[in-house]
């Protein structure tokens, strides 16, 4: 039995309860057999909650590239390593083979130790989903520099702010970015940021958009001219198994983002073995992750899980709405992609299009598809089965969290069987309790509470940077011993999970607790609603009561207001209980979204409560836009 690649149920409830009895030797065992080492470790693991402190492999040495190039370059050199699909699908696709991302990576690495980077010191990345991004990423690998990249669209400000949390002294950057019809000037946004962040050094600029920018003499490099001085040859920096990797900023749905920091060995065990698990990824497939690098996913699902497992991942510089409403589809099936791995959001606001742009394809290539980043509706994981999946390919609905590095509570696809909403059963050496408010465990069966993690896995943050405190205070103050992971989840009968939200967004209502997720999802069921977020506000009876910000796909025919509020509630009591029923609903053009595409309930909060002069810094939303007409049409 090979307890890498995991086959059945059987074998994943053998290899679960391995994971659980003996979760030394059996990462041990994962770490020996898959990956290359310059020094084993003395131990495998020592952990603290309380401290907290959590290191894995302990003793051993390594460098995470040369187990995402070099050792494929005896029998997979060849072989595509990332396949470039560019903004516009009239300019050709790159293929990008293990031999000349490893020249690449290589040549970069040097460049940035001729600009002075040396270990431990940070680097920023603020690139579109262009195969520099990846090359950046590994060159600071490669050389034991900490990447922090910050997703590329970000204002001037909250990058200046990234920047100076952890103090980068290089920015990798380019001139502009092709989104869509759009072009975005990266280097511009970048200068105005740096005003404001005098420690850092160097800014190395990417062409890509050809538009002019201004250089600072001594200060701004053209990428392109040091490459082609710089040697391909760059040996690994020998690192420790808990080395500092990168930092990454949460995506601040819930307030202030923090800058996780991931370590070494841990984080590459784990991201690879969930890699090729969740996706059931086999040596000549395609895999695809639309996410942006800027987020976890990205780095552990396009860059590091992908590479460690010598695999082909797509990286898509565009959008799915550009130039129409096909092109995910028209991607898939020019690459023939195999496992398609893309977030809510982005299935709601196809669908919110309608089955004509992609009912069209066969998507034959297809194998498995999934989801990751939010609670997928239930309607929204229907017709991702279909229109997509066409009823041949798993849903992988997937949940984790930047804190964990990877993927925590999955179904794994052919074996697992999948339920819509229900992300299923926890992954191999996750162990997973549901608590109530006193700090006692739910035992058993259909329950429901706040979703903790009772023992450490190998790819956990290791502390926010800079603030220690923030870190033990955020996780590990909750809940005595365990790492607390801010979101609510209930465990059904058969013991599959379903996230039912934020623990910050449960809505007390007349005594009952109401976890956002359950509730949109009932909304979302109306034919014509392609969106809905649920926040409480003060209620003299109830204690709180709920409000519905809605929006629709399309306006029904014979359209009637009163008639549309009350099958929307039907469809609450119908599916909840009319405890769950909306008092107020209001219907608008957009939601407030994160730049991952995540509903920001916060705001909406604080619309519903009145509290307008409370809804803090809302420049970090995709949609900033749509805030004040939602504002204008509150119902008070
Ligand atoms: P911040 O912590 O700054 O508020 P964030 O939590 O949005 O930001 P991420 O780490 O990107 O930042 O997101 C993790 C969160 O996304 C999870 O805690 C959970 O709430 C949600 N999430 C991710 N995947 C799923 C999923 N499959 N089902 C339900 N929720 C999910
Ligand atoms: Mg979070």
């Amino acid at each position: 039995m090979s307890q890498y690649h995991i086959k059945n149920l059987q074998e994943y409830l053998q290899v679960y309860k391995k994971s659980i009895d003996e979760p030394e030797t059996f990462w041990a065992e994962i770490a020996e057999e898959q990956f290359i080492w310059h020094k084993k470790w003395n131990k495998v693991l020592s952990w603290d909650f309380t401290k907290p402190e959590v290191k894995w492999f302990e003793g051993a040495q390594l460098n995470i590239t040369e187990n995402c190039l070099d050792r494929h370059l005896i029998t997979r050199a060849n072989k595509t390593a990332i396949i470039f699909e560019p903004n516009h699908p009239n300019e050709k696709a790159q293929h990008i083979t293990y031999a000349a991302l490893y020249e690449q990576v290589c040549k970069m690495a040097n460049v940035l130790k001729a600009k002075g980077v040396q270990k431990g010191d940070r680097v920023c990345i603020y690139l579109p989903m262009i195969p520099e991004l990846t090359v950046a990423i590994l060159a600071c690998a490669r050389i034991g520099a900490v990447h922090s990249v910050v997703f590329a669209g970000f204002s001037a400000t909250a990058l200046a702010t990234r920047i100076n949390d952890c103090n980068c002294k290089m920015m990798i950057t380019s001139d502009g970015s092709f989104r869509g019809a759009k072009t975005l000037n990266l280097k511009q946004i970048v200068d105005d940021a740096l005003v404001n962040c005098k420690d850092l050094e160097t800014v190395l600029v990417v062409k890509r958009t050809g538009e002019e920018v201004q250089m600072e003499i001594e200060r701004d490099f053209w990428l392109e001219e040091l490459l082609n001085e710089a040697s391909p040859i760059c040996p690994a920096e020998i690192m420790a198994a808990e080395d500092p990797l990168f930092i990454l900023y949460t995506s601040g749905s819930t307030g202030k983002p923090k800058g996780m920091l991931h370590t070494t060995a841990g984080y590459m065990v784990y991201t690879a073995y969930t890699f090729k698990n969740v996706f059931q990824y086999e040596e000549n497939d395609v895999y695809w992750c639309t996410a942006d690098v800027g987020w976890i996913t990205g780095h552990s699902y396009i860059i590091y899980g992908p590479l460690c497992n010598g695999a082909t991942s797509v990286m898509f510089e565009g959008v799915p709405s550009f130039p129409d409403y096909s092109r995910f589809w028209q991607i898939v099936e020019k690459h023939n992609v195999n496992q398609f791995y893309t977030a809510p959001t982005a299935i709601r606001a196809l669908a919110k299009e309608g089955k004509n742009y992609v009912e069209v394809f066969k998507l034959k290539s297809l194998k498995v598809i999934g989801t990751v980043g939010e609670p997928i509706n239930e309607e929204a994981w229907k017709w991702y089965n279909e229109y997509v999946g066409k009823h041949k390919c798993p849903v992988v609905d997937t949940w984790f969290q930047t804190e964990t590095g990877g993927i925590m509570i999955t179904p794994i696809p052919y074996v697992t069987p999948t339920k819509p909403t229900f992300a299923t059963l926890p992954f191999i050496g996750v162990q997973l309790a549901l608590m109530d408010d006193e700090g006692k465990e739910f035992k058993g069966n259909q329950v429901a509470g706040r979703l903790t993690i009772k023992f450490p896995w190998p790819s956990m943050a290791r502390s926010i940077w800079g603030d220690h405190e923030r870190y033990k205070n955020t996780y590990f103050s909750t809940f005595k011993n365990q790492y607390f992971t801010g979101d609510g989840a209930l465990r059904d009968a058969t013991g599959f999970y379903r996230i039912t939200g934020r623990v910050d967004d449960i809505i007390i209502v007349s005594g009952h607790n109401l976890g956002t997720a359950p509730i949109e999802d009932a909304i979302n069921e109306h034919e014509y609603i392609a969106e809905s977020a649920v926040v409480g506000f003060p209620h003299e009876v109830k204690g709180n009561a709920l409000y519905g910000f809605i929006t629709l796909k399309e306006t029904p025919p014979n359209f009637n207001l009163e008639a549309l509020e009350k099958q929307i509630n039907t469809l609450i009591a119908t599916h909840i209980g009319p405890i769950a029923k909306l008092d107020k609903i209001q219907f608008t053009e957009g939601l407030p979204k994160t730049r991952s595409g995540k509903i920001m309930r916060r705001i909406l909060r604080k619309i519903a409560e009145n509290k307008i002069d409370e809804l803090g810094d809302i420049s970090t939303l995709l949609n900033p836009d749509c805030v004040d007409s939602i504002i204008e049409n509150r119902l008070v």
